[in-house]
């Protein structure tokens, strides 16, 4: 049966809530005969190593006052997850444990790799109880029994025999990280963040198919999410980029995790916690990925020059200090970096061969492909020159760049070495939904858009979707030859094939946009956003869908740092979005919003004057290709509804489709029955038109077909669609037939409104809107 690991860290296991989001996502993911391995709750190690501080430098109250906080920390777990007996029983052996502890200091038997063993132990035992208390069959396994190493060096034939007879296929096994036992049984750890390496040595011993790092941030990102929040996440990284970032220091993945994978065909992939839906990053073997761009940043560090460094010695230096140690040759001789806590030992464990040349130095690496690092680094100490921070030692290698800094690299000053040296240069994924008229032209203008963009961005066109077929091509369809190429390769549109495909698009970020009016295609914008995918939608549907659907779908988009633009599901290429914007951004308050916001409905009434009957100006637009293929659609008003609530929402107001007041421009008993049966009854179409003319005629006003939101000083607001008799003379009486209106009144424009007027329908200016939308997200992507 293929076996899966998955892997939670420390900050996966945090809080009671974070153990109890792990154990849905057990639920979820996990058959039994799966491996579960987790690292200490939270911060618990670094609290164990401070314990083991004050043991040996026998400061007897620190000691008790860093006890207590451990227990504090595991007490409370136990009290929010466990009743009964079981809380009972677990509180018993941890007290006991605690109590052991306290005796092992005054008879100072501590043994620093057994204490920090208690993390792993603590996190294995409360889980496996918790799965077990939610009927999941759960044991946790101390991985002491399972990996056990000699004189440094794992014992793998016989580690792969022991778990293969331990890890059966009738539990889910909750295993330590981070802990393995030398050949006399005594405790030994991997490495701090070792854990990760735990999981893919258990998976290479075992024959998984894949390993799951599940961490707090979604993936692995261009640099470190939680400081830059325009980090990018990247879908595919290498194993050797991501070797070489864990070997510089980044805590995302530890150094030797990628090690066990090597030859084998097991799947890697960094995921969240947090956010289970989401995409993560797949770590892949060389070839399958292109190379990125990384910024990661140094702690505090001592530069040591050695003189004869002898091979194995730095895999015997990172076991003696927990850490992982970044070394490298510059002219001829062997340099260290040592978080400067340690490197006292590296120096003794040296003697006399090391000497410490920059100390205390901080700084950032940047991690590119070979072409690029030359360039990079030269910028990157421009950049640093300009941001007056003094550089102390510089390595230009082959495929990154190491810069040690006098100060630390602020998220300010990383933001901006990000914004130059990573999101120049990057990619854009457009996959365009709906290959109709407006569809066709706005491919046709992508060639010379993309052009103008290229300065900035590289996009590329990698998928065409229809209702029926659907084509793929992930390095980019030729712009000249794309309906050739629709011809020959579309397959079925097929929508799990759809996401397997967007799945494995390599690219630095992509973008659906949406010019299909289907319903069913907008209900997939939440797997979209799960896709980390960017959304532009002529559509509207998914604007004007309830509004607790549509809430979540922001809330998703934000939390993902991932941009939607529908500015043509409104008035087409009409700036309308922007003024309301900036009206609103420079301070001023929408008032009220009216207008026509329908093309054929402004045809229809514009050029209604009594001559000919009103169904007959019905069927002549429809013939011309004017109305939706029913017309009742468009005589219906919904349309017109919808857009009014998406200019509402525009504005920050909540409000639901139904809240809008809506009169249709059709008696009602025509809207319902077939389309022979409205033909048939045209009669009363047109006398129910004839009637609301003559009356807005005698009233000196013209017949139009309006939507109007009007927003009270107390906030309350009206919003209604409907048969508007409009006075003779004003814009909305005047307007072209087939052109839209937008009045706009405003605090600023209260006497006399901001009118804008023009085309709202058509597929050149909707084409044109897309790519201005297209525009807007390019730069705010930067
Ligand atoms: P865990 O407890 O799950 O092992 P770590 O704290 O060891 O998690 O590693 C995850 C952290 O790595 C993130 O919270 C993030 O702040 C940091 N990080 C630094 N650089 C990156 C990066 N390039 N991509 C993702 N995370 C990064
Ligand atoms: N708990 C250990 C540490 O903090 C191992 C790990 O988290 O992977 O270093
Ligand atoms: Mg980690």
């Amino acid at each position: 049966m293929a076996k899966v690991v998955h892997k939670f860290g420390g900050s996966s296991l945090s809080s009671a809530e974070r153990y109890q989001a792990v154990a849905k996502i057990i639920l979820e993911q996990c058959q039994l005969g799966d491996s579960v391995v987790v690292s200490a709750a939270g911060k618990t190690t670094n609290t164990l190593v401070k314990l083991w501080q004050s043991f040996e430098q026998q400061d007897v109250r620190a000691f008790n006052d860093v006890l207590l906080q451990v227990e504090n920390h595991q007490r409370e777990l136990i009290d929010a997850l466990f009743t009964g007996d079981r809380h009972a029983a677990l509180l018993k052996q941890l007290v006991n444990e605690l109590q052991a502890l306290a005796q092992a200091r005054e008879a100072r038997t501590l043994h620093y790799a057994s204490l920090l063993a208690h993390g792993e132990l603590w996190s294995a035992r409360v889980l496996a109880n918790y799965l077990s208390s939610q009927g999941i069959e759960a044991r946790d396994i101390d991985a002491r029994k399972l990996f056990v190493q000699q004189d440094g060096v794992l014992l793998h034939a016989l580690n792969k025999e022991v778990c293969y007879s331990a890890i059966g296929d009738n539990a889910v096994h909750i295993v330590t990280g981070f802990i393995a036992a030398d050949s006399q049984g005594e405790t030994v750890t991997l490495g701090r963040n070792g854990s990760d390496y735990s999981a893919t040595l258990l998976a290479n011993y075992i024959d998984a198919t894949q390993v799951s790092i599940w961490t707090d941030t979604t993936g692995v990102f261009s640099t470190d999410p939680r400081k830059v929040s325009s980090a990018i996440k990247y879908a595919k990284v290498c194993r050797s980029q991501a070797e070489l970032l864990a070997r510089l220091g980044n805590p995302v993945l530890h150094a030797k995790t990628l090690s066990p994978l090597k030859g084998t065909d097991i799947k890697l992939q960094v995921r969240s916690s947090f956010d289970s839906d989401a995409l993560g990053t797949e770590i892949v073997k060389a070839g399958y990925s292109k190379e990125k761009r990384f910024i990661t940043t140094f702690g505090q560090l001592d530069l040591l020059r050695v003189e004869k460094l002898n091979s194995g010695e730095v895999k015997q230096l990172s076991q003696l200090i927990q850490h992982s140690i970044h070394h490298f040759i510059k002219g001829g001789e062997a340099h260290l970096l040592v978080p400067s806590e340690f490197s006292h030992l590296v120096i003794n464990a040296l003697e006399p061969r090391a000497n410490i040349i920059e100390s205390q130095v901080q700084g950032f690496a940047v991690v590119a492909p070979s072409q690029d690092i030359a360039g990079l680094h030269l910028q990157a100490l421009e950049l640093l020159d300009d941001n007056a921070i003094v550089t102390r030692f510089v390595l230009q290698a082959q495929n990154y760049s190491l810069v040690l800094t006098d100060q630390s690299i602020d998220s300010d000053v990383l933001a901006v070495l990000h914004e130059r040296l990573v999101n120049k240069g990057r990619e854009l994924a457009v996959i365009v939904a709906g290959v109709g008229n407006v569809g066709e032209v706005f491919i046709e203008q992508c060639k010379d858009q993309f052009d103008k963009l290229s300065e900035h961005f590289d996009l590329k066109l990698v998928g065409l979707l229809r209702s029926k077929q659907m084509l793929f091509c992930p390095s980019g369809l030729n712009l000249a030859q794309w309906q050739q190429q629709w011809q020959n390769e579309a397959i079925e549109y097929n929508e799990a094939e759809l996401f397997t495909r967007i799945k494995e698009l390599d690219y630095e970020h992509k973008v659906i946009i949406d010019i299909t009016a289907s319903e069913r295609f907008s209900a997939l914008y939440p797997q979209f956003v799960e896709h980390d995918c960017h959304l532009i939608s002529a559509n509207k549907y998914a604007g004007t869908a309830k509004h607790s659907w549509y809430t979540q779908l922001r809330q998703k988009l934000q939390e993902r740092n991932l941009l939607w633009r529908y500015n043509t599901s409104v008035g087409a290429g009409l700036p309308v979005n922007f003024a309301l914007a900036d009206l609103q951004n420079s301070g001023d308050e929408i008032v009220r919003i009216e207008g026509v916001f329908s093309g054929t409905l402004s045809w229809l009434c514009s050029r209604y004057d009594g001559s000919e009957a009103f169904s007959e100006l019905v069927l002549g637009a429809q013939a011309l290709g004017f109305t939706e293929p029913d017309p009742r659609e468009d005589l219906s008003g919904r349309d017109m509804q919808r857009k009014l609530l998406i200019l509402a929402r525009e504005l920050g107001i909540e409000l639901e489709l139904d809240e809008i007041e809506l009169e249709p421009l059709m008696p009602d008993n025509l809207a319902q029955g077939s389309w022979l049966q409205f033909l048939e009854n045209r009669q009363q179409l047109d006398d129910f038109y004839a009637e609301h003319d003559a009356k807005a005629r005698e009233n000196d006003a013209v017949l139009r077909y309006t939507g109007a939101l009007e927003i009270a000083n107390n906030g309350h607001v009206c919003a209604k669609v409907g048969i508007a008799h409009v006075p003779n003379g004003a814009a909305i009486a005047n307007l072209t037939p087939g052109d839209n209106i937008f009045v706009i009144h405003t605090k600023w424009y209260e006497q006399n409104p901001l009118v804008i007027q023009g085309p709202g329908a058509g597929k050149e200016v909707t084409a044109a809107g897309i790519h201005s939308d297209l525009f807007w997200l390019t730069q705010n992507l930067k």
